[in-house]
């Protein structure tokens, strides 16, 4: 959790509310949550997406949003489904937006499924260098029980649902979850359509690899999919794709400062980020977590270099 991440929270949930009723057409929806389809919805997690299916046997639900969100969350499941409890939960990475109410949803009988890499960072203490801190193990009871390394699938009775790995895109854990009935993805903080994308360097995360998780994401559906982002408005395949050639686009131009000896301070006063069809709320801290990223990725350099 940076500073910058929490900054634009309530920005995004604002502007996702009017964007996602130009993408979406929506039409009346209970409070908190925006209609993806008949049984698929994103729920508005203070400003957080998360996705939320009504199956036969209870909710699916990526994502369990951030602590202080509970109350808003659990009043808006309770409209959108009512009566129907949590029976599987996905978190998309170990970040406490996405893993914040797991214990809140485990008590109440929600099979946690995560990447085993989500699991591992919710498991143990670990260093945030952006705020200098240590961000503790969370309890037993909020960690994913099921984890897994590729990806799975799952039969929810109404909707097929398929899981993957999106490796390194924004932590080491990133997945996607495909309802593939309603044609939507559900794909994390891998795509980040209002704030600066991030790159959590420390966890092996780099730009390359989210430029090839993105792939990924547009090789699941067609050109109706919509991809749900943690924060932000739904985004159509075409606005998704855009994201994806800018940030290909970055990495062209960071390879290439980086292989002349290049520092982020360098690559922002010589206009790395210039001509982009975005701009960023803290362009130095984004190029400083980029640079970094390759520290570990260097032998992408060049194919040559080991
Ligand atoms: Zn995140």
């Amino acid at each position: 959790m940076t500073g910058r991440r929490r900054f634009l929270t309530g920005a995004a949930g604002t502007i996702a509310l009017c964007a996602s009723g130009r993408v979406l057409g929506e039409q009346a929806s209970p409070a908190g949550v925006r209609s993806l389809s008949g049984r698929l919805v994103v729920v508005d997690a203070g400003g957080v997406n998360l996705v939320a299916l009504s199956a036969d046997d209870g909710l699916v639900l990526v994502d369990s949003g951030p602590a202080r969100s509970a109350a808003a969350v659990t009043a808006a499941l309770d409209s959108f489904a009512p009566g129907r409890a949590v029976r599987t939960l996905f978190n998309t990475h170990y970040h406490a937006d996405q893993t914040g109410n797991n214990e809140m949803f485990a008590s109440a009988g929600a099979r946690i499924v995560a990447h085993a890499r989500t699991r591992r960072w919710m498991s143990i203490d670990y260093w945030v260098p952006a705020e200098d801190r240590y961000e503790e193990a969370r309890p037993v009871g909020a960690r994913p029980a099921e984890t897994f390394r590729a990806g799975g699938s799952l039969d929810a009775g109404v909707e097929e649902i398929e899981y993957g790995y999106l490796p390194l895109a924004h932590t080491s854990g990133d997945i996607y979850v495909h309802f593939k009935g309603s044609n939507a993805v559900a794909a994390g903080d891998a795509a980040s359509p209002l704030r600066d994308p991030e790159l959590d360097y420390y966890t092996g995360a780099w730009i390359g690899g989210r430029v090839d998780a993105m792939d990924i994401v547009l090789g699941l559906g067609d050109a109706e999919t919509r991809i749900v982002p943690a924060y932000g408005p739904v985004m159509t395949q075409a606005e998704f794709r855009a994201e994806r050639d800018m940030m290909e686009e970055v990495r062209a131009r960071l390879f290439t400062q980086v292989r002349e000896g290049k520092g982020p301070r360098d690559m922002l006063e010589g206009g790395l980020l210039d001509g982009l069809p975005r701009t960023w709320n803290d362009p130095y801290a984004f190029l400083y977590d980029a640079a970094k990223g390759l520290w570990a990725h260097h032998n992408k350099l060049d194919r040559n270099v080991v």
